[in-house]
């Protein structure tokens, strides 16, 4: 069975942790160039397909980098413009972020951007909202939802495999595809990406893994360009935010090989013929 592969491509200093982790007016070291090309051919090796969201900031400065994913043949979504929580927006500047990006976005690479995915995962119980403007914006899919509660994100009611959402008393023709997670006794544990991927040993993914396909479902692993780049420059972040942006990157390379030589990968839109 396959799984699905998502990148969200954006820069090693987009982080949310507090308002001023990051200012996109200010310039900073590029890594995404080196970062993104390993990705694509380790990819390129293991045959697997991966959803790409793309970051607007990311778009304007690197348009080469977009296009040579395309032409890799992956599927190129939306990550927003400028990486900022959902839930610290209006709903009038998150459609106005999601607008500029997607066209940005659309305008490179010539074809309709079907997906998006919210930066940090936050679509919360507080920017619900967010759905209808994705489908009014024209997006197929969405995939910003974390059904598990963090400090950060989260939407624990959410359910665990693909669905669509009810907004205002309608269903959405939206369809909203969750990160994946295991149940554990009440309980939904995240693995399949990010801090969750760095911190769990390849064994315990692989088991993850293989439990959501005995469900019959595809496990949706997802990773950042950052996360395979342990030379990166450091953000000043406290204790517990260091811990969850850098652990494990010195290792996450190889893990990641081994998942891509485990397991088929495709894209989301490629998945569910979108
Ligand atoms: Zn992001």
């Amino acid at each position: 069975m396959k799984n699905i592969l998502t990148i969200d491509l954006e820069e090693w200093f987009h982080a949310n942790y507090h308002d001023d982790v990051f200012d996109n007016q200010k310039t900073y070291e590029v890594r995404i160039l080196q970062n993104t090309e390993r990705l694509l051919t380790l990819f390129n090796e293991h045959k697997a397909k991966a959803t790409f969201f793309v970051l607007g900031y990311v778009a304007e400065k690197h348009p080469r980098l977009i296009r040579d994913i395309l032409a890799a043949g992956h599927e190129i979504a939306s990550h927003g413009y400028a990486h900022q929580l959902l839930y610290q927006q209006t709903p009038e500047e998150f459609k106005e972020d999601v607008r500029q990006a997607k066209k940005r976005v659309e305008d490179i690479v010539g074809t309709s951007v079907k997906g998006y995915r919210a930066p940090s995962w936050s679509i919360t119980p507080r920017s619900l909202w967010a759905w209808e403007i994705l489908q009014e914006l024209g997006f197929k899919y969405d995939a910003s939802v974390f059904p598990i509660e963090t400090f950060l994100y989260g939407l624990p009611t959410a359910p665990r495999f693909s669905f669509h959402p009810e907004y205002n008393g309608k269903i959405l023709d939206l369809l909203e595809v969750p990160s994946s997670t295991v149940r554990f006794l009440t309980k939904n544990i995240p693995f399949a990406g990010g801090f969750y991927f760095r911190a769990l040993p390849y064994p315990v993914i692989a088991q993850c893994i293989k439990a959501v396909n005995k469900e019959g479902h595809p496990a949706i692993v997802y990773l950042h360009p950052r996360e395979i780049d342990p030379e990166q420059p450091r953000l000043a972040l406290s204790k517990k935010e260091s811990f969850i942006h850098y652990y494990g990157v010195s290792r996450c390379e190889q893990k990641l090989i081994r998942v891509l030589k485990r397991f088929e990968f495709t894209s989301i839109e490629e998945y569910f013929k979108l």
